[in-house]
């Protein structure tokens, strides 16, 4: 049985990850998404579990003594972190993995699994991302001009991705991840395996 990949998706906050993560899913319901940790507090519809698993900073660093994250990071004053354990169960179960994650927690996972494959997301134009970030309505101003600033940081290192996708409809970004994700399994030694454990 093959073993599943890990999909690092990364992008400026707003950008619409969780949008285009979401519709992906549907496409692709094999596909793990692995539900992080963080500190920070829950947004209205958040459910604890599903899309976070919110924690106190206590609670964070005892998980991190434990060793229990892949990576974490620190982000606009809080951590993020993603949990290990379900990703490795769910690799291998042949299944593939998507983590959603900001860039220097995709820089230690890269460190610890050299075959991950990293996608970047980009807004259409700068406008556009100021836009949906106000438009989603959950942040602050203040928050949204430090996501937007951290946005710009962030773009710089996208040249390091081994993809980059504009989400500029959601199906036409749903479409490229798609086609990625199977392009990846169509690599030699994928493939090579496959037919020489038959
Ligand atoms: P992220 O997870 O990257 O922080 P979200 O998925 O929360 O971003 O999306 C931010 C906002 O942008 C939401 O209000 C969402 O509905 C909107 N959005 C996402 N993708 C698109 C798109 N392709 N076109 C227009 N609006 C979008
Ligand atoms: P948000 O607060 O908007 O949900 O997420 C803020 C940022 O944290 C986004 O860039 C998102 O990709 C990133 N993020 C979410 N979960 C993790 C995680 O487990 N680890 C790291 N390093 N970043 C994460």
């Amino acid at each position: 049985m093959r073993r599943g990949k890990i999909f690092i998706v990364s992008g400026p906050s707003g950008v619409g990850k969780s949008t285009v993560l979401k519709a992906l899913l549907e496409k692709r319901p094999d596909l793990y998404f692995s539900v992080s940790a963080t500190t920070r507090e829950p947004r209205h519809g958040e459910i604890d579990g599903v899309h976070y698993h919110f924690l106190n900073v206590d609670t964070f660093r005892e998980w991190i003594a434990k060793d229990e994250f892949l990576e974490y990071a620190e982000y606009v004053g809080n951590f993020y972190g993603t949990p290990k354990k379900y990703v490795d169960l769910a690799m291998n179960k042949g299944r593939d993995v998507i983590l959603d994650i900001e860039i220097q927690g995709a820089i230690q996972v890269c460190g610890k699994r050299s075959d991950a494959v990293r996608i970047f997301i980009a807004p259409p134009s700068w406008p556009e991302l100021e836009r949906r970030l106000t438009e989603r309505g959950t942040d602050s101003p203040e928050k949204i001009q430090k996501r937007l600033l951290r946005a710009k940081v962030e773009f710089q290192t996208a040249y390091t991705y081994d993809y980059f996708v504009i989400n500029d409809s959601v199906e036409n970004a749903v479409e490229e991840l798609d086609a990625i994700m199977t392009a990846e399994h169509c690599k030699p030694k994928e493939r090579m395996e496959i037919i020489n454990s038959r």
